[in-house]
């Protein structure tokens, strides 16, 4: 299991836990029949899922774009329009889900039964449990994601697993890294944006304190 990077509680500081919290209850879930007959259901009256990687935007535009692009030529066609309509959406969703909980699960926290929970493996959904086995050895490919109807893309993913520093690749054959000299250069770079551009910026502790005496000031 992975070691904790940071929390909340880290960036306020100590005494942070007696601080009260606005708790925001949410019901959660999808429509598993979004379309039925001449009614469909869009946005919120079809699904919430979780504002994390706030995806809803996204899919209110893929239900007009399949919408309009499908829309029915002639009344035969209504009912299949219908099936594929809300298989579709149901695999979204179910994509929005392995997604989001993939921040969770990957976690590797253990500090309330909150964490816990949600780095049990029977809390994962199988399709996530099937691919996290997968990419333990594979970087994602194109093999995996291959919908272009993913709300989230292989490099999404990408973003999550390293860094959470997820995956143990082992590449024996130099031949199948074309670019690595230019990867490593690459990185080396970065490393060193990573330690110069923090020394050229305010704290954030520092920009909340003038905004506490200034207030936003006009541009
Ligand atoms: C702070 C915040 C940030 C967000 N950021 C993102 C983001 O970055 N990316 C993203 O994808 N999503 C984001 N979301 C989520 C996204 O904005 C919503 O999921 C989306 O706007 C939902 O659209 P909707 O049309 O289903 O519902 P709404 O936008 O809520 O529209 C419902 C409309 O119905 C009206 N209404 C309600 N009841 C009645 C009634 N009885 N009679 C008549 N009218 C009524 C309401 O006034 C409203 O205008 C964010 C949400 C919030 C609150």
């Amino acid at each position: 299991m992975m070691k904790r990077r940071h929390s909340c509680g880290d960036t306020l500081g100590p005494g942070s836990e007696k601080l009260d919290a606005k708790h925001i209850k949410m019901r959660l879930g999808y429509r598993e029949k979004v379309f039925h007959k001449n009614c469909v259901a869009v946005g919120l009256a079809a699904a919430f899922l979780e504002p994390l990687e706030a995806s809803a935007i996204f899919l209110v535009e893929a239900a007009c774009n399949m919408l309009g692009e499908l829309f029915q030529r002639n009344s035969e066609m209504l009912e299949r329009l219908e099936k594929k309509y809300n298989a579709s959406f149901i695999g979204r969703w179910n994509s929005v889900v392995d997604f989001i909980k993939l921040h969770y699960y990957l976690s590797g926290r253990t500090d309330s039964d909150f964490w816990i929970e949600n780095t049990r493996p029977e809390t994962a959904p199988e399709s996530l449990r099937e691919y996290l086995d997968f990419w333990q050895y594979y970087p994602p490919s194109r093999f995996d994601l291959s919908s272009s109807l993913e709300p989230f893309v292989r490099e999404s993913y990408e973003f999550i697993l390293y860094g959470m520093g997820y995956g143990n690749y082992q590449y024996d054959n130099p031949a199948r890294l074309p670019h690595l000299e230019y990867a490593r250069e690459n990185f080396a770079r970065i490393d060193r944006m990573r330690r110069e551009v923090p020394t050229q910026l305010v704290t954030n502790r520092r920009l909340l304190d003038q905004l506490k005496d200034f207030r936003f000031q006009s541009i």
